[in-house]
């Protein structure tokens, strides 16, 4: 591990003041110090912002739910407000990990994971992500679990996190405070497609910080859940998975919301599903037409074409137990 110094920020403006100097915020920890270890990051200042007031799950004044950057992963899952009103974070969340690491990990800590291509992870490979210009080993290499969405010659890593799968769904907002202030910025503009800067990952500018996550009020009642699909059962990540959340009146669709997780480069979103589905009565035969639509676009590689088919079989599953079929 490369030396680095360490200051724990007091308050806001202190972390802000640092964090525009340059420095790396870092709260559980979780990602960065694994990554810190292995040497393929080298902050030479890290902020810790574990002690800020960023720990509250509340309510909006719309009906929506605002969500601390720094509750963890166990403490949001476990919110009767997220259980309530949006299962399918619970569920993300809990299908995460392992139980010591949901106990430590942050919401926004979360969502800024990067990913686990090997090759990233490796110093001595070719890696655009890391090493910026040095080339894309994973593109002829053993790319099963990479991305078939979204890619570029670039880079074909997937983006590791569940629960941003939930969030990209349910078209939540990050929030985020900086030097020139607060902003919003929409999920689908926070994480960034690889293009041909793999390397530039997320929306944050210098000393920014993420305060929330918030996710919008959604027509009432809302029945929603995730999938996830891996290679064992616990302490893995996604092959493929799928957030859906459906509001149905008079047994008619009349909003649907769908993303899909271990397939794009970013969590992807699958509108051309959610269009399919609206103003429709649930039916299997809906259920597998819509599904057809998920992978519209997809590019495999030489080792996961598998995952075009499963993606399709994963979202059609989750629509039907979401959905359920009359
Ligand atoms: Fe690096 Fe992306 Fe290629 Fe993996 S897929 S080796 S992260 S450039």
């Amino acid at each position: 591990m490369h030396p680095f110094a360490y200051t724990r920020a007091s308050g806001t403006r202190e972390a802000l003041d640092a964090g525009r100097r340059g420095g790396r915020y870092i709260a559980g920890g979780t990602t960065l110090v694994d990554l810190m270890r292995e040497t393929v990051e080298r902050p030479g200042n890290l902020v810790d912002i574990s002690g800020l007031p960023l720990r509250e799950v509340s309510v909006t004044e719309r009906g929506g739910l605002r969500v601390g950057a720094l509750v963890t992963m166990a403490q949001t899952a476990a919110h009767p407000k997220v259980r309530t009103l949006y299962p399918v974070i619970s569920q993300a969340l809990e299908l995460s990990a392992s139980a010591q690491l949901r106990n430590m990990a942050t919401i926004g800590g979360n969502i800024m994971q990067r990913t686990r291509c090997t090759y990233f992870r490796d110093v001595t490979a070719d890696c655009n992500k890391r090493d910026p210009g040095s080339g894309c080993a994973a593109l002829h290499g053993f790319n099963r679990t990479h991305a078939v969405l979204g890619t570029t010659d670039s880079c074909v890593a997937t983006h590791p996190s569940d629960v941003a799968v939930a969030f990209a769904a349910l078209e939540a907002t990050v929030h985020l405070l900086g030097p020139d202030g607060k902003r919003g910025v929409p999920f689908a503009d926070f994480l960034l497609r690889p293009g041909n800067t793999p390397h530039r990952e997320h929306a944050i500018r210098q000393g920014e910080l993420i305060t929330a996550v918030e996710i919008p009020a959604l027509p009432r009642p809302l029945r929603s859940g995730y999938l996830k699909v891996r290679d064992r059962q616990s302490y893995e990540f996604a092959l493929t998975s799928a957030a859906v959340a459906l509001h149905m009146r008079g047994g008619v669709i009349r909003e649907a919301r769908v993303a899909a997780g271990g397939v794009g480069t970013v969590p992807w979103k699958l509108p051309a599903v959610e269009r399919h589905l609206v103003g429709e009565r649930p039916s299997d035969a809906l259920w597998t037409a819509a599904a057809e639509k998920a992978a519209e676009g997809a590019r495999p590689l030489e080792n996961n074409r598998f995952k075009v088919e499963l993606l399709k079989r994963t979202v059609e599953r989750q629509l039907r137990v979401v959905g359920g079929t009359k």
